[in-house]
């Protein structure tokens, strides 16, 4: 559905790595990785780690969120966007998808108006007296999401803003207030995924940027186990072993190089199946999207899921809302009504940037003789 495609400098990046002895959490590969990526995207910086999830905890620890805190999350995405904010003891509140599967910003301004009151620059919740410190802006599928009404939200409210780019690597904005930005790099702190079902891939590994050098400062530091002293063994809080190891950042290298290239194939894919008589959920007008996964909305969504199965396509059916999930049951959910039927509806189809038009077509056809057998 979504695999890796190494058709670059991939072996030879590597193989140097090797050769050069530099395999771990140092190298000069790690350093070219990073800077590679902060000047593609234009920020100020950027700091390898060893998973999205990684990158999105150690953000939440430098913006200061912490026990007892809400984060303004969605409930309509992957669960390691979420999992972090349970990680530094704070707790999600899930709010609903807007049409691009987006977190969605009436909502979330509805619930700081009515159920929050600023009291001395900190948002606070009537019901529970705990502070709203943060929102993470999950930008879902490639999409971006609404970034420009979420900015206004967070500055009135003093909220920090955490982008979720995981997937959305490479994705900009064509027009608007932020025209030219890319994703990750609007709110507080961005952070991008290289697992290997991402639109580029290092096996496994993160980005963190942001524009402020302070705050990556810090990340970089609690990443390699909050070394003050690298002699001496001396560390001056409890850090994480988080760093990219520089044979991962190799492999990133090499992806990086082929980033625009994969975009480009993804969205002539996306056309193809649009073409061949597929609708396909859109990508926001006033973006350039990276295209990383499609969308199909069906009534029939468990029967298409074994239809394809059976006739050896992957597709998959999107997340299961985290606030109906065991471990997020008692968080509050405000205002869920739309999300549900997103979830029973939508399947996400082959999007692998090394598919050829012949397969497109071919699933495109399979998905349409199973449509036309449930008329
Ligand atoms: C992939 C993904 C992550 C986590 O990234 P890992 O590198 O797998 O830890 C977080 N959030 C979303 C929305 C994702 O899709």
């Amino acid at each position: 559905m979504s695999v890796p495609n190494f058709k670059g400098n991939e072996k030879k990046y590597v193989m140097e790595a090797i050769a050069s002895e530099w395999v771990s959490t140092a190298g000069k590969q790690i350093e070219q990785f990073e800077d590679r990526v902060a000047e593609y995207v234009g920020a100020a910086g950027a700091v390898a780690c060893q998973s999205g999830t990684a990158g999105l905890h150690l953000a939440m620890i430098a913006l200061g969120i912490t026990e007892g805190d809400l984060v303004l999350v969605p409930t309509l995405t992957f669960v390691a966007a979420v999992n972090p904010v349970r990680y530094v003891g704070a707790s999600p509140v899930f709010f609903d998808c807007d049409d691009y599967l987006t977190i969605d910003p009436q909502k979330i301004r509805s619930f700081c108006e009515e159920e929050c009151e600023l009291v001395q620059g900190r948002l606070l919740h009537r019901k529970t007296g705990r502070q709203v410190k943060a929102m993470v802006a999950v930008h879902v599928f490639g999409n971006i999401a609404a970034m420009e009404e979420l900015m206004k939200i967070a500055g009135k409210y003093h909220l920090a803003v955490i982008e979720d780019a995981t997937e959305a690597m490479g994705s900009y904005y064509k027009e608007g207030r932020y025209k030219g930005k890319y994703a990750g790099t609007i709110g507080a702190v961005g952070v991008y995924s290289f697992n290997g079902n991402k639109i580029i891939t290092t096996g496994g590994g993160g980005m963190i940027v942001s524009q402020d050098p302070l705050l990556l400062k810090r990340c970089r530091h609690l990443s390699a186990q909050a070394k003050a002293d690298p002699l001496y063994f001396d560390h001056d809080e409890v850090g994480y072993n988080y760093r990219m190891t520089n044979l991962q950042a190799a492999l990133g290298l090499a992806q990086m190089e082929q980033l625009e290239e994969f975009i480009e194939k993804k969205k002539t894919n996306y056309r193809v199946y649009q073409e061949a008589g597929l609708p396909l959920l859109p990508f926001r007008e006033d973006i350039r999207a990276n295209y990383w996964f499609y969308s199909y909305e069906t009534k029939h969504r468990a029967s298409l899921l074994a239809y394809l199965n059976q006739k050896g396509i992957q597709s998959r059916p999107v997340w299961k809302l985290i606030h109906t999930l065991k471990p997020y049951q008692e968080e509050i959910a405000y205002r869920v009504t739309r999300a549900d039927g997103v979830y029973r509806r939508i399947v996400n189809l082959p999007c692998s940037s090394n598919l050829d038009e012949e397969s497109v077509k071919y699933v495109a056809e399979c998905v349409r003789e199973f449509e036309r057998s449930k008329k």
